[in-house]
This record gives structure tokens, sequence and C-alpha cells, in this order.
């Protein structure tokens, strides 16, 4: 039977740690959250996982997308000025990675350190406004 996520992948879902629950109401303007493909947003469908928690407002534009086969959020649902922050912010950090100066892992678990919360909630995906742009000052600070 084909994948969806009201068919997910129980291998995949059992890879992704610290699962996010599915949003249900929007975070700005409480509208319900249902599932949607991204074509809904984009015009056409992108990727091998093209499903989405999307608000039911139109106005808002409010989504997020899943991991790849399961129906678990990547992040937080994200309207178009935190979209913007995390993409803007989150270079900075694969920088530090990327040239060697840690791994990966390291990194997170460093930049967790370093904004006071816990490695396991270290991701753009998970981040206000606010804590990505922290973010991109202590990185931008080490990578100087
Ligand atoms: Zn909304």
């Amino acid at each position: 039977m084909e994948k969806t996520p009201y068919n997910p992948s129980k291998k995949a879902t059992g890879r992704v740690k610290n699962p996010l629950p599915a949003p249900v109401d929007c975070r700005y303007c409480q509208s319900p959250v249902s599932i949607a493909k991204n074509s809904a947003i984009y015009g056409r469908e992108y990727g091998e996982w093209p499903w989405l928690y999307v608000c039911e407002s139109s106005l808002c534009r409010a989504y997020i997308g899943m991991h790849p086969f399961t129906a678990i959020p990547l992040g937080t649902l994200a309207n178009q000025e935190l979209r913007n922050a995390r993409k803007e912010c989150k270079p900075a950090f694969n920088h530090i990675w990327q040239s060697g100066l840690m791994t990966r892992t390291e990194a997170y678990q460093w930049l967790a350190k370093k904004l006071s919360i816990p490695a396991g909630e270290c991701h753009f995906g998970w981040f206000d406004v606010d804590l990505c742009h922290r973010a991109k000052l202590i990185c931008e600070g080490v990578a100087a």
C-alpha cells in the first residue's frame, strides 16, 4: 500500500528521535491545522514526501513539512517570518560543522549549551525567530 501520513512507514517513524506531536491548532491564529500536499503551497509537488501540516486560514500561510514517510512534523508550524529566520540563520551553523571544526552532532550539542536549551531541542525547525537569531550570532562568533 502506498505510504501517506495516514499510513506512515513504521520503520521511518521509529527512526525519528524526539518526535514532535502533530500540530492541532495554529500557534499564530488558532485555526485548525490540516494535512495537505505541498502543491497546495507551491503550485506543484516537490520532493519524495510532499506532505505538510498547514494552517487552514488562507491569511496565515503557516506550515511545516514532515519527516519523510512519516506523519511527524519537521518542527513547529512556521509563518513566513519564521521560515525566513530559519533559512537565514541555519547556514552560519552549517558552516561550523561543514568546515570540520566539529562533527554535526558535536556542533548541535555545543550550540544547545550556548543557548541553554536541551540538546534534544536544538533543531532550527524547533526554534522561534528570537532563538534563530541568537543561534546565528553565536555561530558567527565561533566561525569568525
Ligand atoms: Zn494560522
